[in-house]
């Protein structure tokens, strides 16, 4: 006997099959060739029964371990144990063809050398379970966002990143699927459509939920655009006998890797992040392909919500007062409140920073600070003894959370004693408002306290005539956007769209303002169709609270 020989193959198999993720592939073969030159063993098979059971039945999943092609049918080993999972494995070993039987000490390293294969596999399968476990999403039944960034960080170590494209996918207003089909029905589209992206993947492609009904992707570049055609829009059959389909489609946020250079998964990550945001965010994109400058601009947005809390401390935020004007003679007649952030001696107008703080609560802050300092320069004005106006504030739909919103803004007014009349709140509407109760209700008790209310950006997007019927507001601002400018067809389909809105807010007892008027002919044409008011560049721009203050001593428009 060998003993030295043995001790030295056994040894090799135990270092190599220690190496292997997967003692069940095809590689793991390599490992035990020598072991088997000296134990004489001329095959070795592994099978797996469903059942606990001792019997040798031939409906199994058989997988051969060791082959060399040519052994004696009748002298082997078998080795029987119980797999965790209540299945029973099977190892058998032959004796290779004309070699003498195996003596007993032979036998008994035979049988040593089944039952550590069966130890290492039992290893490597509970590596694989606790893998599913740790990076697997049993609802969607796919991977999870751990296993995607594992994933990429593998193919970025591989250098093989650069032949893919990753892509971040929300489903489009799949609250409202779920509201109409129920959520039970819901997730059952919702596993149907990603299975459907699932199905034309390739080999090294993956997909992995992130949550709720976020997803990414990775997918090889020629396979891409079969994916994206897929996220546009399929129709999902709801199941059973139902024959409805659900239409599902996603926005999206694509980065087509270009080389090699990215360092780590995150990167990728934060790249399709901020592509998918945009998308979100666009009326007009579904899809949106990162470019760098995506980035710069985040910087920037980050930059701004961390200097905030300082600028707001520090009064950074001024109050600029665009008039509004009557039609009727031309007076002053209110004067809406808007933001200008001084920093650094420099102005920045309100697009460059307002939507940064609109992604989190930040901005409440920003319109009550807005609130306060109105209703600081309106007690100024009464104590002077000066005519003051009614000034409007914007209130950003954020508000609507608050469940204390009018309490808040009272607490604000109330605190510098001014009359509830000369305040107005300025917010939007738009028709895919589920929290549309909440907004009634807000409306309704900011004017039980004598407030008013206006509809901001009237015409802009989908407003609906019904909803502004439904909320009880007092005033209509209509959106530029609505105005008739330059000419052709368009000029006289925003006419007869003026004239009717015009007609509808006053037939419900709203005062109408028209905002960002520039011409003469605008102007006109708003006499024409009754429009109460006019806050535009026609009459002024916005401007500082000293010059403002001059406008409240009769100040006579002209044009
Ligand atoms: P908005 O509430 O619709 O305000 C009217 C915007 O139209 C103002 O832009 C105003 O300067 C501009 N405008 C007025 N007349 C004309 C005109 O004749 N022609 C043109 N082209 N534009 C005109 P501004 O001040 O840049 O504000 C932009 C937006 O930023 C506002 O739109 C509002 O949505 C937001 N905003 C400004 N201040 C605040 C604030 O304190 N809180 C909140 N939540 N949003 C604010
Ligand atoms: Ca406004
Ligand atoms: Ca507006």
């Amino acid at each position: 006997m060998k003993d030295k020989e043995y001790l030295i193959a056994f040894n090799k198999f135990l270092k190599s099959m220690k190496e292997k993720d997967d003692t069940l592939a095809d590689d793991a073969y390599e490992c035990i060739t020598d072991l088997c030159d000296v134990m004489k063993i001329g095959r070795i098979e592994v099978s797996f029964f469903d059942t606990p059971s001792d019997e040798y039945i031939e409906n199994n999943k058989t997988k051969v371990f060791y082959d060399i092609g040519n052994y004696d049918e009748t002298i082997y080993i078998i080795r029987r144990n119980n797999t965790v999972d209540d299945r029973t494995v099977v190892y058998k070993a032959w004796i290779r063809e004309s070699e003498a039987a195996w003596d007993d000490i032979e036998k008994e390293r035979v049988n040593i050398i089944l039952d550590t294969l069966f130890v290492f596999n039992s290893r490597s399968r509970f590596i694989q379970l606790a893998d599913k476990l740790l990076y697997f999403d049993y609802d969607m039944d796919t991977y999870n966002h751990k296993y995607y960034m594992r994933y990429l960080n593998k193919l970025i170590a591989k250098s093989e990143i650069s032949q893919y494209t990753a892509i971040y996918f929300n489903l489009k207003k799949f609250s409202v699927v779920n509201q109409q089909i129920g959520r039970k029905n819901g997730t059952k589209v919702m596993h149907s459509f990603i299975n459907t992206i699932v199905s034309e993947l390739e080999s090294g492609e993956i997909l992995a939920r992130i949550g709720g009904d976020n997803f990414t992707l990775i997918v090889k570049k020629g396979n891409q655009n079969k994916i994206l055609n897929i996220l546009n829009g399929i129709g999902i059959f709801m199941g059973g006998s139902d024959s409805e389909r659900v239409f599902v489609s996603a926005n999206a946020g694509i980065y087509e890797i270009p080389d090699n250079s990215v360092s780590s998964a995150s990167d990728v990550m934060d790249r399709i992040s901020v592509a998918l945001h945009i998308a979100r965010q666009s009326d007009k994109l579904d899809f949106v392909y990162f470019d760098d400058k995506m980035l710069e601009a985040k910087k920037k947005a980050n930059a701004i919500s961390a200097y905030f809390p300082t600028a707001l401390k520090n009064r950074e935020f001024l109050v600029y007062y665009q008039p509004k004007v009557t039609l009727d003679g031309y007076k002053l007649a209110g004067a809406e409140a808007l933001c200008r952030w001084k920093h650094d001696g420099q102005l920045i107008p309100p697009f460059e920073f307002i939507s940064v703080l609109e992604r989190s609560m930040d901005i409440c802050k920003l319109d009550f600070y807005m609130l306060d300092r109105v209703c600081s320069h309106l007690r100024k004005w009464l104590d002077e003894g000066k005519k003051v106006v009614r000034i409007s504030v914007n209130l950003s739909r954020r508000h609507l959370s608050d469940m204390d919103l009018t309490k808040h803004i009272l607490e604000i007014i109330d605190s510098h004693n001014v009359p509830h009349e000369l305040i107005e709140l300025e917010l939007t509407e738009t028709i895919t408002d589920y929290n549309f109760q909440k907004l009634t209700d807000t409306i309704t008790s900011l004017q039980e306290n004598g407030l008013y209310a206006s509809v901001d950006d009237f015409g802009v997007g989908y407003s609906s005539i019904n909803l502004i019927k439904e909320v009880p507001w007092n005033v209509l601002k209509i959106d530029k956007s609505l105005l008739p400018s330059g000419n052709g067809e368009d000029k006289y389909q925003n006419k007869v769209m003026l004239k009717y809105v015009v007609a509808m807010a006053q037939a419900i007892g709203l005062e109408c303002v028209a905002e960002g008027v520039e011409t003469p002919e605008q102007i006109e044409i708003l006499r024409d169709n009754c429009c109460d008011f006019v806050q535009g560049y026609i009459f002024d721009k916005p401007m500082p609270v000293e010059e403002f203050e001059k406008r409240l001593d009769n100040y006579k428009y002209t044009i």
